[in-house]
């Protein structure tokens, strides 16, 4: 079976990618390749982050493989977070302070529209393939949910009145930025597969 490895030592993100990619793929975590340390990216784009990701696992393994990176994109604040989503309000990457902070700047602000926009890049046989997935919304005025992590409880999707954090899971993935760009990731593999 061909095999891929995805730049993530998170089991959830390795399920919910490998369910999109479908049976005839097997997706491998950097647990499984022997990657322990965190990559470094520190790019100042989520492409640049993206790629910088993938190729460090493309030289430590020499497989075929991906990464991705995801930011908050808030038109009133000029695309802030953007790159630096997982620490806005600082180092300690705190998700519920995050959120605060978010909230504070946007105070009084009319424009409360979002994007979550996810990037993914592709090694694939030494050649890097970028894909792009988006989703729209605005920005509540207040958190409100159980569910979900980082700015899920403020972000309502565009053509709904919930926020993620009040959706199910699979409601949520069929919308998201993450999924649909794992969707194109998956039409691109089965055109070109992996070796
Ligand atoms: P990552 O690139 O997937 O690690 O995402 C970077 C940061 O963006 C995370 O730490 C979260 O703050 C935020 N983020 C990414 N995806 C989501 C999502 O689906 N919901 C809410 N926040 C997210």
């Amino acid at each position: 079976m061909n095999t891929l490895v995805f730049a993530s030592s998170n089991p959830h993100k390795v399920e919910e990618i490998a369910a999109i990619l479908g049976g005839s793929l097997h997706l491998l975590g950097l647990q499984d390749v022997g990657i322990t340390h965190d990559l470094a990216e520190d790019a100042q784009t989520l492409e640049g982050n993206a790629r910088q990701k993938a190729r460090q696992v493309w030289e430590i393994t020499g497989k075929d493989c991906f990464a991705d990176d995801t930011g908050l994109e808030v038109d009133a604040l000029g695309g802030a977070p953007g790159v630096y989503s997982a620490r806005y309000a600082g180092a300690q990457r705190d998700a519920s302070a995050n959120r605060t902070f978010l909230l504070q700047e946007l105070r009084g602000a009319s424009d409360r529209t979002a994007r979550f926009r996810t990037v993914i890049c592709l090694i694939l046989r030494d050649r890097e393939y970028l894909f792009e997935g988006v989703v729209d919304g605005t920005i509540a005025e207040a958190g409100r949910g159980e569910g979900g992590f980082g700015y899920d409880a403020l972000f309502i999707p565009q053509g709904h009145t919930r926020t993620f954090a009040e959706m199910d899971p699979a409601e949520k993935n069929a919308l998201s930025h993450r999924g649909r760009a794992a969707e194109k990731l998956a039409a691109f593999l089965q055109a070109n597969p992996t070796s």
